[in-house]
């Protein structure tokens, strides 16, 4: 059962493809019936995950944005990737309002919302090879 994959996409680093992010993973998740308060957070959480790969991973540049979606039992697991810049000091970069881009009106929450609507998130990185977060979320029947 360990690294099974229900669906796994590749798109560009662009904000465009937020709401592909988006409406591939409500389509998912939907199967398990959530609320419409659990879905909104389940989006939220990935919006966040994706802008933050396309404007710091990638600054805006050119990359690919890899999203894993699985479910395992009433738990849906969503796994998105960039192979952009990474992230020097992880605890720091999750502390609420820390941004490395104050100028462009960044305030630095992205993390905490991940944090606070998702019941687990797991941030891996490595300065120069990329960034992989590991979000769960619960659907109770
Ligand atoms: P906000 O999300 O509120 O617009 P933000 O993106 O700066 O602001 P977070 O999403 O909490 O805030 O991210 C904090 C910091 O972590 C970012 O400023 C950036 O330095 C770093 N970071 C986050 N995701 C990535 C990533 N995928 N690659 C490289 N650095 C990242
Ligand atoms: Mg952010």
């Amino acid at each position: 059962k360990m690294n099974k994959r229900m669906v796994h996409i590749e798109f560009d680093a662009v904000s465009e493809n937020e709401s592909l992010a988006r409406v591939v993973v409500s389509s998912i998740t939907a199967r398990l019936n959530p609320t419409i308060e659990q879905l909104n957070d389940i989006k939220t959480a990935v919006s966040e995950a994706v802008t933050n790969a396309v404007i710091h991973g990638y600054k805006n540049d050119e990359g690919i944005v890899a999203m894993d979606i699985d479910i395992d039992g009433n738990m849906v697991i969503i796994e998105i990737e960039d192979k952009g810049v990474g992230i020097e000091d992880v605890d720091k970069a999750m502390e609420p309002m820390y941004t490395t881009r104050p100028e462009d009106e960044r305030s630095g929450m992205g993390f905490v919302f991940m944090e606070i609507f998702m019941d687990e998130l797991k941030v891996e990185s490595k300065p120069g090879e990329g960034t992989k977060l590991t979000m769960k979320k619960m659907i109770p029947r």
